[in-house]
């Protein structure tokens, strides 16, 4: 096949996006489609994803001019060979498409432009859904939906922050400075909304939290409290005490319906109509549990529309085990009786990591802890059929948990 240099392609390119118009059309065989001439201008109008390209059909030494020519029938279906063919001798006609004509009606990629941070979060709901290979080969088809393309936190809990500070604004009570307990992925989106806001932000942050998490609030501007509590939820006292004295807001994600309620409108219904649109009905819904707003609010719905054709599993560290983002039902949860689970899983933090090598295997993404708990989970429960997973966040933020347990990856 011809490959114009670089540099051609990029001149054509240039021209055409300057000039607004192709002055050098394709030369195609009329009777096999090859094309034959061109092929900097075919290029260059590939890279400006142009859905046709002007060309002249070549039939026996005659130019025909062909309207429009999709680039997509020389693409599909015929091969773009060394043109055989001399064109010396033979005039080509001169034409003159304009770009525009050749973009139209072309579907484009959606053009992601937003005014602000926090309409990219909103607007750019549905996070996706995706069909894992994990499992595949062992009668299971996984459907994950990845919370990490949330922009703050990187992690499902953009929404709540966002939902919490909404509802707090309606209420009339936003105040001037947020103090939260927070395994790390509230507090970032908090610190991260506050700054939006112009708002300050304190962040408590429970016993053996990682290391590597301070920069980032220190990056957001947040003050960090590392406290010698090892789950969240004991440091709540403290939290509102503190808070109290400083005159500052608690929006509290443990008990504020803002969690809960912001996962049912938005992430439940994403998650609906995904599988709907993937042909997917799901026999399994697996999550994780921390405040359990998310897995509760999504359950709830699932539930509601399916009845018991789907099963729920909830998630949770197995005693002992620290697995960040999530701790085990009996340190109370406010929505989990919404979930009606039909089982909870216990998963070790070296079963979590196998997790998190499997799907990195299976399908190139490096899932986060509590994601690898739930493959963990769907594993150890052997789960079959059509399983929706909700992946909190990936493995980016985890540099200690993934080289935490002393094994070389099999
Ligand atoms: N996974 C991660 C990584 C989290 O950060 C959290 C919550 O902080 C969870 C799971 C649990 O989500 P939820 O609080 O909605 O139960």
């Amino acid at each position: 096949p011809v490959r114009p240099d670089l540099g051609s392609v990029l001149d054509a390119y240039r021209s055409i996006l300057r000039t607004g118009a192709v002055e050098e059309p394709l030369i195609v065989h009329d009777g096999d489609m090859t094309l034959l001439g061109g092929f900097r201008t075919y290029e260059a109008l590939d890279l400006l994803s142009a859905v046709r390209a002007p060309a002249l059909l070549l039939e026996d030494g005659e130019f025909h001019v062909a309207g429009d020519d999709p680039l997509g029938a020389v693409r599909d279906g015929r091969t773009i060979e060394e043109g055989a063919f001399s064109l010396s001798g033979v005039e080509v006609p001169r034409i003159r498409v304009r770009l525009s004509d050749l973009l139209e009606g072309h579907g484009g990629r959606g053009r992601r432009v937003y005014r602000s941070t926090v309409e990219l979060m909103v607007k750019d709901w549905p996070t996706p859904l995706v069909r894992l290979n994990f499992g595949s080969s062992e009668g299971r088809e996984v459907w994950a939906k990845l919370e990490w393309y949330n922009p703050f936190s990187c992690s499902a809990k953009d929404r709540v922050a966002w939902a919490m500070i909404e509802d707090a604004a309606r209420r009339g009570c936003l105040g001037g400075a947020f103090y939260e307990a927070t395994s790390t992925n509230t507090g970032i989106a908090l610190a991260a909304l506050s700054r939006v806001l112009g708002r300050s932000c304190r962040i408590y942050l429970p016993r053996g939290t990682q290391a590597g998490v301070d920069a980032y609030f220190r990056a957001l501007g947040a003050h960090v409290v590392r406290g010698s509590e090892p789950i969240t939820v004991q440091m709540l006292d403290r939290v509102m005490e503190e808070a109290r004295r400083d005159g500052a807001v608690v929006l509290n994600q443990f008990e504020n319906d803002a969690n809960f309620k912001v996962h049912l409108k938005h992430t439940a219904h994403e998650l609906q109509e995904q599988l709907e649109a993937a042909g997917a009905r799901p026999d399994y819904l697996v999550g994780a549990l921390g405040t359990s707003g998310h897995l509760s609010a999504i359950s709830f719905h699932l539930k509601s529309l399916y009845g018991d054709s789907i099963k729920v599993i909830g998630v949770q560290p197995a005693p002992g085990s620290r697995i960040p983002g999530i701790r085990r039902i009996e340190t109370g949860m406010k929505w989990v009786s919404h979930a009606q689970l039909d089982g909870v899983a216990d998963v070790s933090a070296e079963e979590a990591l196998e997790g998190i090598w499997a799907v990195a295997r299976s399908d190139g993404i490096i899932i986060g802890p509590s994601s690898g708990a739930i493959i963990a989970a769907v594993r150890k429960m052997d789960l079959r059929g059509t399983v929706a997973a909700v992946l909190p966040d990936n493995g980016l933020k985890y540099q200690e948990f993934l080289g935490s347990v002393g094994r070389d990856a099999p």
